[in-house]
């Protein structure tokens, strides 16, 4: 039988399974500069958080969730997203007991059962953040900033971070209502998923990415219009605080984001080089969540990047794993016996080493050497070992040295020394 992965959902192999780790090793320096610590929530969890969190409107409740009753009979779902696991795992552990701020990030797969594409799968992963417990303007422009920066620290050229604000429970059912009233004119001409949300999310039809529902939108009544005061004065400072770190920014009243809710701030940065998937990364703000969910009532900010959608565009501009730095020949089962045991040292010391586990022909296994890269080959055959020596051969020079068995390790000390 003739096994394959779940259409949509793919390996991650050597090496962009490196280039993952590399970015996120950086994402995790920057992170730690904004003082954001990394939390890890189950895969699986129970359906209703997701329901209750995203909304029976929003598209992945509606028709992407992977949901199961597993033997208890109980309805759990494949995180389809991050932010209402992290909201549930801070009200479950009380964490706004000690302090209600919160800065926590996370790197964690993400399953929705979309229709797969390039840049569109049903296993994807996320590299996200969450700030809770401050409703500043500040708190949006810092997310906003620390995601520009670790974009750029993993060397993202051209990316559009685009911002628009939504308004709150005071003002946007006004916007929402007028929405629907200009939609309702125009809904013959919508897709269908369009003519749906004009009943349940009319925002949505804002950022539908169907062609023939944007030209629609031409004489659609502008959101800004609609903002109150208290909306407005946020908005101005979280782009005065943006302006104010360098960070540029367009705006755009059609970023509408698919979750139920967002409040206020909500942004998302693009990338043309994407494709028709163009979009890297959304977020926002999402003040009544945390209440939503159980907790108590927390004011939310946060972002998911899409890490395939980012290697995608990294693709080129990311250097390869670093080769071996040892290689170790040994020819015959004696010196191969001694060879182990020095290649155990080297490692404990820190040296990359490869060898041959086949017992080939000097050739080939110098061949295998070269191939891999290696920058030294340990040469060890039965001359040698009557010797208790070794042959350091330096890859790229071809010079070459006998060092007494013994003092391998300290030989490799000296080499790592003057490089
Ligand atoms: P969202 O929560 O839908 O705004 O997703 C945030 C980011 O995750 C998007 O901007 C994409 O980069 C990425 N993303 C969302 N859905 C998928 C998917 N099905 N496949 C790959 N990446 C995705």
């Amino acid at each position: 039988m003739h096994h394959t992965a779940v259409k949509g959902m793919h390996d991650l192999l050597p090496p962009d399974s490196a280039r993952w780790a590399a970015v996120e090793t950086a994402a995790r320096r920057v992170f730690a500069r904004y003082g954001f610590a990394e939390i890890r929530t189950p895969v699986v969890e129970k359906s209703a958080l997701f329901v209750r969190g995203l909304g029976d409107a929003s598209d992945i409740v509606g028709k992407e969730m992977y949901t199961f009753v597993d033997k208890g009979d109980e309805s759990l779902t494949l995180r389809p997203e991050g932010t209402a696991p992290v909201v549930r795992a801070y009200v479950e552990h009380a964490l706004y007991q000690t302090d209600p701020q919160a800065k926590l990030f996370y790197f964690s797969p993400m399953f929705r059962r979309e229709r797969p594409q390039k840049g569109r799968y049903r296993q994807f992963h996320q590299i996200g953040a969450e700030l809770f417990g401050t409703a500043s303007p500040q708190a949006d422009a810092e997310v906003i900033t620390l995601l520009v920066r670790l974009l750029e620290s993993v060397g993202v050229q051209g990316a559009q971070l685009e911002l628009n604000s939504l308004g709150c429970a005071a003002c946007r059912p006004a916007y929402q209502s007028a929405l629907r009233t200009f939609l309702a004119g125009v809904a013959e001409a919508l897709c269908g998923d369009c003519q749906r949300r004009l009943h349940t999310n009319p925002l949505r039809v804002l950022d539908c990415k169907n062609p023939s529902c944007q030209e629609r939108l031409g004489g659609a009544p502008g959101i800004a219009a609609s903002w109150c005061a208290e909306c407005r004065t946020h908005f101005d400072a979280v782009q005065d605080a943006l302006a104010l770190a360098g960070v540029a920014f367009r705006l755009n009243p059609r970023i509408a984001r698919g979750l139920d809710y967002y409040v206020r701030t909500a942004f998302e940065i693009t990338s043309d080089q994407l494709g028709a998937q163009s979009a890297l990364c959304g977020g926002g703000r999402y003040d009544g969540l945390v209440r939503a969910l159980g907790g108590p009532d927390v004011p939310g900010v946060g972002f998911g990047i899409g890490m395939e959608r980012l290697m995608l565009l990294l693709a080129d501009t990311q250097p390869a794993p670093l080769p071996p730095s040892v290689f170790v020949a040994a020819l015959g089962e004696a010196p191969r016996r001694a060879a182990w045991a020095v290649i155990e040292q080297l490692r404990a010391a820190d040296w990359c080493v490869e060898w041959d586990y086949e017992d080939r022909s000097l050739k080939s296994q110098m061949k295998r050497a070269d191939r891999l890269g290696a920058v030294h080959v340990v040469l060890l055959g039965s001359d040698e070992l009557a010797r208790a020596e070794v042959t350091v051969r330096n890859m790229s020079t071809k010079a070459q040295v006998a060092v007494p068995l013994a003092t391998v390790v300290e030989h490799f000390h000296q080499i790592r020394n003057h490089t």
